[in-house]
């Protein structure tokens, strides 16, 4: 059987062998609960720290500023609501004191713009949605525009998951920070980023970015799924979104997930690790030449979002006259995993919501196409799977073609 080639990385990426090798033992050898007061609690504590330590250094942040979580989901959840929890918890819980107003963008992924309508639904917040540009982009003008006197927080991803696309962050954090010196403390914005897709390719050195908190999730950086975190700046009022025992000095309930976190803190890292620079300049040029190949090979194919300001791993395609969900399936069945849309939103047919926010159709945004490289990729899987997408684009379109001829025939 041929060799499958696996191009959706932005999905999920495998756990690196070195990250797995360090979870091990903590699975049956050394299982003791992080909280719990014995020897064997203590030693799983002990390791669980050293793994924040990895994550503080990596962010150039404190350790006591990391909060895990069971993902970015959890984190971008505990992010949103947390400071608006806080912010009522401020005025006493009277909830007749004027709304806290969110920035956000129209193509976050869905646990940050639901989280945002959550809260409005709910009547405790209001939010302005910024739309990016055609190019994938969001204008820092838009976004500094779009600040009111009771702005409390700025929540924007610094990679788009489906476009790849990189958001002017640190643009963004100068922005807050000029903004919050003309207003009293009482009245700070908080900054936040959705740094999910990020953290294997760019600088997130959070006092560079200038955000107050920080999300990222440890499968897709090579590492265990289950675990993620939240980076919290010291002074950035935040309350829990669980209830329970209190862990993560009270921010986040539940039993510490040690054997993730262990996995989380190498997989982290290992991203420091010269051998990955060199491995995303590959992944970079792989990339180029799949893009380029594709826009030659492939009639009215086009790339959706800016060539040069994205991810080094992510391509996004749109055929015309082609249905997204039956070119995933069709590739698959010749052995190639890419994704339509979000992998977390496939299976409905609703077209893509960051795609209809660049400007797409609905049917352009049905026709799309997320490749997504990682670490494993060669050459020759490139080439094999511009093969695979050729054959299949061009074999659905003569179909969708006979389909529509034979409409008008009987017509
Ligand atoms: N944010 C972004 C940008 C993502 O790509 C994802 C995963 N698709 C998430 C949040 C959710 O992450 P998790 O799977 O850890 O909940």
């Amino acid at each position: 059987m041929k060799k499958k080639i696996y191009l959706d990385h932005g999905a999920t990426t495998p756990v690196d062998k070195r990250v797995f090798l360090e979870m091990m033992p903590y699975f049956s050898e050394k299982y003791g609960n992080a909280s719990s007061l014995h020897s064997f609690g203590k030693d799983t504590l002990d390791t669980v720290e050293k793994s924040r330590l990895q994550l503080a250094r990596f962010f150039g942040a404190e350790a006591e500023e990391i909060f895990f979580t069971s993902g970015a989901t959890e984190a971008n959840n505990l992010a949103v609501k947390g400071i608006v929890k806080a912010y009522y918890a401020k005025n006493k819980n009277d909830y007749s004191v004027s709304k806290p107003h969110i920035i956000t963008t129209s193509f976050e992924h869905h646990c940050v713009l639901e989280s945002c309508q959550t809260l409005e639904k709910e009547n405790l917040a209001k939010v302005s949605y910024i739309l990016p540009q055609k190019d994938g982009l969001v204008r820092v003008s838009d976004i500094e525009k779009a600040i009111q006197k009771n702005t409390l927080l700025i929540s924007a991803m610094y990679v788009n998951n489906e476009i790849g696309t990189v958001q002017p962050i640190a643009e963004i954090g100068k922005i807050v920070k000029k903004n919050n010196l003309k207003k009293s403390l009482e009245k700070k914005i908080f900054f936040h980023t959705d740094a999910t897709q990020a953290v294997n390719y760019f600088d997130c050195k959070v006092e560079k970015l200038g955000v107050d908190m920080l999300s990222l999730s440890a499968h897709k950086i090579y590492g265990p799924k289950g675990v993620g975190a939240l980076y919290v700046k010291k002074g950035t009022p935040i309350k829990p979104i669980l209830n329970g025992g209190g862990q993560e000095k009270g921010l986040r309930s539940g039993t510490t997930n040690s054997c993730g976190i262990i996995g989380f803190g190498k997989a982290v890292a290992l991203l420091s690790n010269k051998k990955n620079a060199q491995k995303n300049k590959e992944t970079l040029e792989l990339r180029n030449f799949l893009i380029e190949k594709i826009l030659k090979e492939i009639p009215d194919s086009r790339l959706n979002g800016s060539r040069e300001k994205r991810s080094p791993n992510n391509a996004n395609f749109s055929f015309k006259n082609v249905e997204g969900e039956s070119l995933l399936m069709m590739l698959d069945a010749e052995g190639l995993a890419c994704s339509t849309g979000s992998a977390c939103s496939s299976g409905s047919l609703e077209p893509s919501h960051v795609l209809l926010s660049i400007g797409l159709l609905p049917e352009e945004a049905h026709g799309s196409l997320r490749i997504t490289l990682g670490r494993q990729n060669t050459q020759k899987e490139i080439e094999n799977a511009v093969k695979i997408i050729k054959k299949v684009v061009s074999k659905l379109r003569s179909i969708s073609g006979k389909v529509l001829d034979d409409y008008y025939a009987k017509k």
